[in-house]
């Protein structure tokens, strides 16, 4: 036997479960055949970051007077914009090769198939620097995540200089003038903030009837509004027919309403979803049950086939990287013999647009859905002290309970630095706390995390500043 654990796949899933996997005493490896750090940490979560900072700096520039500060003029270095961004990713990838030495994991440059074998698939690896191993384990998690869903019979697949993905949309040659994003979700919101913020004409556009459809209703509606202040525009209910190239940019056909419009632009990004990196693995031999794109698993992380486990993107949704690493601990820690608590966790998401978006748990629609009668509180951010220092007074925070025992639901909010509040409500949430628990816990002032307990007051008739 080579390994105790082989894993399959370098990103925030797979790192940080082969991290674990080390602490409780197993012989790992893991293997990539890109860059340590997957998508997250080289093309997703964290150079998107950057590029945001950049975008965000560059617009606060134009509102200094408010603050009293005077500045002649401003420009940017688009090259200097990227390549600050490359230069983060390239440091936390770096991180984490760190951290595999650290741990003494075996780090294997390449790209792996599967076998059938026992008590676990043979992994084949098609080395980097050529020549191929074959290695067996008494355990596989497969921690492949996942790429941008295209759909090539309506033209939405790069092209690899006017229609981009995320991928293209994080290293380009320049700031495009006009720019059209396919998809509302938090890629499409994230690029067209970013663009928007160093002057592109941005227009997203969206087939369902509201913006980041998977958030609060509110929350969508005010997001809109918010955005459209910054000179972003919107066309929902409408969705791509085609997309094509044109001489210097592209032409999008779309129907909203039941009419066709033709939109126009520099350039356009698709980001209609993603697809899990399920295929050339070797799952179709060894019969690894798939559903639309992602391997099917049970509450462990387990698969149909001894010995081989699935997390993260590959594994289905929600898409996102702190829901891969916990499900990735949560697995090898099962697979240690540990009783690991279940993944019932509540798993919030993030949308780091200028306003952000952040959320946990059930929407307010969502909630009635479920059966649940509800109590729910606002409370506007234009009346916390903090926020209005700042300057930051867009927004708001929104909770929704259970009327009969008082638990917590689901937490929505929209504003400056949503995305680092946002966890208060995940901990309450995960704790199990109530109205009673949370109204008890003191907030400290002046800061806008006092919205959060004033929208638990509201949602009980007691709130204070309104
Ligand atoms: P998404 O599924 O969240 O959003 C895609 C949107 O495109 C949907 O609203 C859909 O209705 C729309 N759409 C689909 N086909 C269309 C068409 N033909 N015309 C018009 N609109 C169309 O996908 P995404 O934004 O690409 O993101 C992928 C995943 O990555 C998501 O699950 C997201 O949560 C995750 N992600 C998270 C973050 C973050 O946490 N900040 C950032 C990036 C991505």
């Amino acid at each position: 036997m080579d390994f105790d654990l082989i894993v399959i796949g370098a990103g925030p899933g797979g790192y940080v479960t082969a991290i674990r996997a080390s602490q409780l005493g197993l012989k790992t490896a893991i293997i990539e055949r890109e860059a340590l750090g997957g998508i997250c940490l080289n093309w997703g979560c964290i150079p998107t970051k950057a590029l945001l900072k950049s975008g965000e700096v560059y617009e606060q520039l134009s509102h200094l007077a408010d603050y009293g500060i005077k500045i002649e003029g401003r420009s940017y270095d688009f090259a200097k914009v990227v390549e600050r961004s490359r230069g983060v990713a390239k440091q936390l990838s770096s991180g984490v090769a760190f951290l595999m030495k650290k741990h003494k994991i075996e780090v294997i440059d390449g790209t792996a198939t599967l076998q059938k074998a026992s008590p676990a698939p043979k992994v084949v690896v098609a080395l980097k620097a050529g020549g191929a191993r074959t290695l067996q384990a008494k355990n596989v998690i497969l921690a492949t995540g996942a790429r941008a869903r295209t759909i090539p019979q309506i033209g939405l697949e790069p092209d690899g200089e006017f229609i981009w993905t995320y991928r293209e949309a994080m290293v380009p040659k320049a700031c495009p003038k006009s720019l059209l994003v396919i998809g509302s979700g938090a890629i499409g919101i994230e690029f067209a903030s970013f663009y928007r913020a160093l002057g592109a004409e941005v227009t997203v556009i969206e087939a369902l009837d509201r913006i980041l459809p998977v958030e609060d209703e509110e929350v969508s509606v005010a997001a809109r509004k918010a955005f459209e202040k910054r000179g972003l525009k919107f066309r929902v209910g409408a969705k791509v027919t085609k997309l094509s190239k044109t001489k210097t940019g592209v032409s999008i056909a779309l129907e909203a309403a039941g009419k066709a419009e033709t939109l126009e632009a520099e350039r356009a990004i698709v980001a209609v979803g993603i697809s899990g990196n399920v295929e050339n693995l070797g799952l179709e031999a060894l019969g690894v049950a798939v559903d639309r794109g992602h391997v099917v698993i049970d509450t462990h992380c387990a698969t149909n086939v001894p010995g081989l486990y699935a997390i993260g993107d590959v594994a289905g949704p929600p898409w996102l990287a702190h829901k891969a690493s916990h499900e990735g601990v949560h697995c090898v820690e099962h697979i240690a013999g540990l009783k690991p608590n279940g993944l019932t966790a509540p798993i919030p998401g993030c949308t780091y647009a200028q306003p952000q978006v952040a959320s946990v748990g059930l929407t307010e629609a969502a909630a009635k859905a479920a059966g649940h009668e509800v109590k729910v509180g606002r409370f506007p951010f234009r009346v916390n002290g903090k926020a209005i220092a700042a300057g930051e007074t867009e927004g708001f925070v929104k909770t929704v309970f259970d009327a009969k025992t008082g638990a917590l639901l689901g937490a929505h909010m929209i504003g400056g630095e949503v995305t680092e509040m946002i966890q208060g409500f995940a901990i309450a949430m995960t704790l199990e706390a109530t109205e009673a628990d949370l109204m008890a816990t003191v907030f400290p002032h002046p800061t806008m995390s006092e919205a959060m307990h004033e929208s638990v007051l509201d949602a009980f008739g007691q709130v204070l500043h309104l």
